[in-house]
């Protein structure tokens, strides 16, 4: 399907260093080390809801790898899905009335008309579960042939004995484990099953709901193999980063990644698992059961400038759970405001050593707020019109590498 419209990416003088990235299968910060063109796969929304600030949080963290990357010199291929049929659309569709499949292309136009407003760099492909049902079923009837997958009733399961590093990505004990699952989607009651954790890689026909006639028989795909296999036939196996909000690690990323190495007997999925904290409101996480969800569309049409918000939430750390206030937003506001500020003053201090700080800190795992700090410390001696050393290319450069390091246009 379509993704959004691009932005351009600014090129700045020289290159950065290579990216860091905490990885959780590693649980530690290891360098990524792409090739010419770096992989990276980011799991894309479920349509049944407007996009969320923790959504935006986690899209903006790997939007910084993408250009982070560019800028050390590397193309980028990313790929990112849309879950277009799953239970808690369908359940959302039945709830209102509205058909599933409006209420998918409704939401996912909202999220691409979000993400252009934030500047998010677009997935190269950006492809929907719906329209990957054919190699879907061809990665499910494969690993049926090879006995990594077993029928059940009208279903067919990925049995997790079928991985042998299966835990490996997300590190949870099994007790952990278990309970995530139950309480994330998974289906552990379910009679018949060889392990309570194994998971649902094609769900059978059911009376009223969709269902797509296929070799396997009639039925739609779980959602763990569709990302396993949009991953893998675009990416191919041991790419660089595979990303999503924390909340991913167990079960979507540790059985996308078992059902990925099971087809194809080699291993890992991904070198980096990279997972974004969550967004909280008032001391809860944001979600939409808990009914406390800040959307992107309701602040833009209240007129709240996109750069703010992208700002407001690069001013945490993208691994940290953190809350959301009005007051986060006004100092993003202000921040912004003194930043266009200086980039429009005739000249300003040099900000070499600002690029090599700002390069160095986003390398360093994002850290993005002790970058924003040194940005800060730069446009307040260039407002401060006693200091007497200034550089008429300055305000450029550091509009340019605001723009191309952390997606904020400051002209
Ligand atoms: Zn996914």
């Amino acid at each position: 399907m379509d993704g959004w419209p691009t932005t351009d990416v600014p090129e700045l003088p020289g290159s950065g260093p290579r990216l860091s990235l905490y990885d959780t299968a590693q649980q530690a910060v290891r360098p990524t080390e792409p090739g010419d063109t770096a992989r990276m796969y980011v799991c894309g929304i479920t349509p049944y809801d407007a996009t969320h600030l923790g959504h935006a949080a986690t899209y903006l963290a790997f939007d910084l790898v993408q250009r982070v990357w560019r800028d050390a010199g590397h193309r980028v291929h990313y790929v990112q899905n849309v879950t277009d049929v799953d239970d808690p659309l369908l359940e959302r569709a039945a709830h209102t009335g509205e058909s599933w499949v409006g209420l998918a292309e409704r939401e996912t136009q909202l999220f691409r008309e979000d993400m252009a407003a934030l500047r998010v760099l677009p997935p190269d492909d950006y492809v929907g579960a719906v329209e990957a049902i054919p190699e879907i079923t061809e990665a499910i009837a494969a690993m049926l042939e090879a006995g990594t997958a077993y029928r059940l009733d009208e279903d067919v399961y990925f049995p997790v004995d079928a991985a042998p590093g299966f835990g490996h990505e997300s590190n949870y004990d099994r007790d952990t484990m278990l309970a995530l699952f139950a309480e994330r989607g998974g289906d552990p009651q379910r009679a018949g099953k060889r392990d309570p954790l194994d998971s649902v890689l094609w769900r059978g026909r059911r009376p009223s709901e969709p269902y797509w006639d296929t070799p396997l028989g009639p039925g739609r795909p779980g959602w763990h193999i569709e990302c396993s296999v949009i991953a893998l036939n675009r990416l191919g196996m041991r790419f660089d980063v595979q990303g999503g909000g924390s909340d991913l690690a167990f079960p979507h990323h540790e059985h996308s990644a078992a059902h990925a190495e099971a087809l194809t007997g080699d291993e890992p999925f991904a070198q980096h698992y990279v997972h974004a904290g969550m967004i909280g409101l008032d001391g809860e996480k944001m979600s939409k059961s808990r009914g406390n969800l800040v959307l992107v569309s309701k602040l833009r049409a209240a007129g709240v400038d996109p750069m703010a918000i992208r700002l407001a939430l690069l001013d945490g750390h993208y691994r940290d759970d953190r809350e959301w206030t009005g007051g986060r937003l006004r100092a993003a506001e202000a921040r912004l405001e003194r930043w266009r500020a200086a980039v429009a003053l005739p000249a300003a201090p040099p900000a070499d050593e600002l690029l090599t700080l700002v390069r160095d800190r986003l390398a360093d795992d994002l850290d993005t707020p002790t970058a924003l700090v040194a940005i800060d410390s730069w446009a307040a001696s260039a407002l401060d019109t006693a200091d007497g050393v200034t550089d008429d290319a300055a305000p450029g450069l550091v509009a340019d590498l605001v723009d191309a390091l952390l997606g904020v246009d400051l002209r």
